[in-house]
Parts: structure tokens; C-alpha cells; sequence
């Protein structure tokens, strides 16, 4: 890894530039009292001063809904693929949300390839950059480790007058230099980990990510799962801003005249009742407690047995997002544990 430094005026400059050239550009923006990813149309909306954005970045690659295919039907029946665009650059993604998208470009990758979401990952790069501000939920340092850096091209580090790099990958440099960013002062990667060693999350899980798989076995039957669920609304919300969430449903829409259709992939949540809906009204996930215990074995055990990476990562979306305050992979945790 390399690393280098630009002044913030000269970063935002080249912000600036990049939107100009009529790239597209996203950026975290500031929304009345929230932050969220957004097209940016001048450097100024850009903030890299956050807490947390309501949805993660994986919006852009895994979108809400979109069309995979069109056909036509009858004798000349056909199909063609469509594959959406994505940001050529997407900037201010934490460490949490990198790792996230890390999990996700695995999880896509495997067996059969996912075109429509890698052909979007690959045409972006991605600038991330360490929290600079507190966010009471989050729990990233527990579980993420190294991850991050399998996703990120760069990433900043806020030096107060400066940001310092960290070059991860060759589209990493070339962002680097198009950004006219210099190889660091003397010393540089020692102050970079420093600014880095400052930024402590406020809650933890009390586990690293092994020992939490391996403390799950054998917790199915454990009472906390009924006793938490009986607050819950089975909303879908904790699921729908997690940014490792990638359960989808795929639905057809035919038009009247049945000579074609498009079919549509958009996101579906474990924890909404009809999730587990299938043939027959049968649903084998019928309780809300079994809903919650699924979704914090597939946070906490089935990911990280079956590709060896976070299947959580610590963000605190979910605990921020449940109206009835029992989300928390880490409350759950530390309730199991008692
Ligand atoms: S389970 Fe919660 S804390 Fe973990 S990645 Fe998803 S939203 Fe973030
Ligand atoms: S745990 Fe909270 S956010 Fe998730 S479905 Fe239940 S009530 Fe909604």
C-alpha cells in the first residue's frame, strides 16, 4: 500500500473536476439532520464529516429494483439483458460499508456470476474514508478487520488541514494521480495511524467475529429469541438498511398484450413475514422469533463459516433504524451471553 496526501482545497478541486467532466459522481450528502449517497452536482454538497447515511452504497450496485432482462414471447420468443449503470466514483465510504461491499462482490462472484452486479462494481471506484465522527450504534472495529481494503481503491484519512491516502489498488493510483495527490511527507504513514488509532467506536461486540460463530452453535433454542420478538413489528427495516443484505425477490411483470415482459429482481428482507412464504402458504419462518434468530445467525455464524468474512459489519443502521429498539447484534449478543 501507498501512501500519499492532498490539502482538502486541492481534494475538493479535483471533486470539482471529476463532476465537471460529467462523470457521474456520488457522495455523501447532507440531508436536513441526516447524511445520504447522492449524485453530486457542485464539490460543495460533498461531506465527509458524517455520522452514518441512512442506506449503505450498495444502492448503486445492488439497486432497489431493476430490470434484468426483457423478453418477447410467441413464435419469435427472445430475451436481452440489461445492465444498468453505476457512479464512476463513488466518494466518503467508511470502512464498515466497504466491507460490506467486499462481502457483497464475494458473494456475487460465487458460482454462478452475477453479471448485472459485478458489470456495475466494475465500472466504479471506490474512495472510502475513516469516521471522523462519532456514531452511537457503531461496532465496525469488532467485526470488519482487514476487509475493507479488499473493496476500497483508496482511502482518506482527515489530517485536519490535509487528508493522507492510503492506495490500495492500481485504480486507486490513478484516482491518486488525476487527484495530483504527492507521495507522503516523512513519516506519513505513522501519522496516518495515528488519526487512525483516535477513531474508537462507542459499543462492541463482546467477540471477534470467530468466536461469535462459534458462540452461536447451539444457541437455536435459547429463550431470548421468543422474549425479544414479542416487540417486534416485522417491519423489515433492520434488514432493509443493512448494508450486507443481498436476499432479493424476482418478479415478472407481462404486459397486457402478453407479447412481452421485463423481468425485475428488487430487495427482499428475512425479517417481513412473507419472506419465507413458499408454495402451498406454507411458511417455514413463520415467528417473528425465528425471523430475528435467522437473522442474527446469518449475521453472526452462516457468512463467516461460509466465506470467511463479516456477515455483519458493525455499522448500526439496524439498531438506529428498529422502532422497538431490539435490532442490536450487539444487545442481542451480550443478552445471550448473560
Ligand atoms: S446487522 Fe446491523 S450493524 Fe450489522 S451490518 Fe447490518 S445494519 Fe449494520
Ligand atoms: S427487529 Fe425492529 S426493525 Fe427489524 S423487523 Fe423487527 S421491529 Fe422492524
Amino acid at each position: 500500500m501507498d501512501f500519499m496526501q492532498i490539502s482538502k482545497k486541492d481534494f475538493q478541486k479535483f471533486v470539482e473536476n471529476l463532476i465537471q467532466s460529467k462523470e457521474e459522481v456520488v457522495g455523501v450528502v447532507k440531508k436536513g439532520k441526516h447524511f445520504a449517497y447522492d449524485i453530486l452536482e457542485k464539490s460543495e454538497q460533498l461531506c465527509l464529516d458524517y455520522t452514518e447515511t441512512i442506506l449503505p452504497p450498495k444502492k448503486y450496485f445492488l439497486p432497489v429494483e431493476e430490470t434484468l432482462l426483457k423478453y418477447k414471447t410467441g413464435v419469435a420468443s427472445s430475451y436481452e439483458a440489461t445492465y444498468g449503470k453505476s457512479p464512476k466514483v463513488i466518494i466518503g465510504i467508511h470502512p464498515g460499508d466497504m466491507a460490506a461491499i467486499a462481502l457483497l462482490d464475494k458473494s456475487f462472484s460465487e458460482g454462478e456470476k452475477d453479471s448485472h452486479y459485478l458489470n456495475k462494481r466494475a465500472n466504479s471506484t471506490l474512495i472510502g474514508i475513516y469516521p471522523t465522527q462519532s456514531f452511537p450504534h457503531r461496532f465496525s472495529n469488532s467485526m470488519i478487520e482487514k476487509d475493507a481494503y479488499k473493496a476500497a481503491d483508496c482511502f482518506l484519512v482527515d489530517l485536519g488541514n490535509d487528508y493522507g491516502i492510503e492506495v490500495v489498488t492500481e485504480k486507486g493510483k490513478k484516482i491518486a494521480s488525476a487527484m495530483k495527490a504527492v507521495a507522503g511527507e516523512k513519516g506519513l504513514n505513522e501519522k496516518i495511524a495515528q488519526a487512525k488509532a483516535k477513531i474508537k467506536d462507542e459499543v462492541s461486540m463482546p467477540f471477534s467475529r470467530r468466536e461469535l460463530s462459534e458462540f452461536l452453535h447451539n444457541k437455536e433454542t435459547h429463550a431470548e429469541w421468543k422474549k425479544r420478538a414479542e416487540k417486534c413489528f416485522s417491519c423489515g427495516s433492520c434488514v432493509l438498511v443493512c448494508p450486507t443484505c443481498y436476499c432479493f425477490d424476482v418478479k415478472d411483470t407481462v404486459a397486457l398484450s402478453l407479447q412481452e415482459g421485463e423481468r425485475k429482481r428488487m430487495w427482499d428482507g428475512c425479517m417481513l413475514e412473507k419472506f419465507a412464504n413458499v408454495a402451498g402458504n406454507h411458511n417455514f419462518r413463520k415467528l417473528a422469533g425465528d425471523r430475528l434468530k435467522h437473522r442474527i445467525f446469518r449475521k453472526g455464524k452462516y457468512i463467516i463459516d461460509k466465506f470467511g468474512m463479516a456477515g455483519c459489519v458493525g455499522c448500526g443502521r439496524c439498531s438506529q433504524a428498529c422502532v422497538a429498539n431490539i435490532a442490536s447484534p450487539v444487545d442481542i449478543v451480550q443478552e445471550l451471553k448473560k
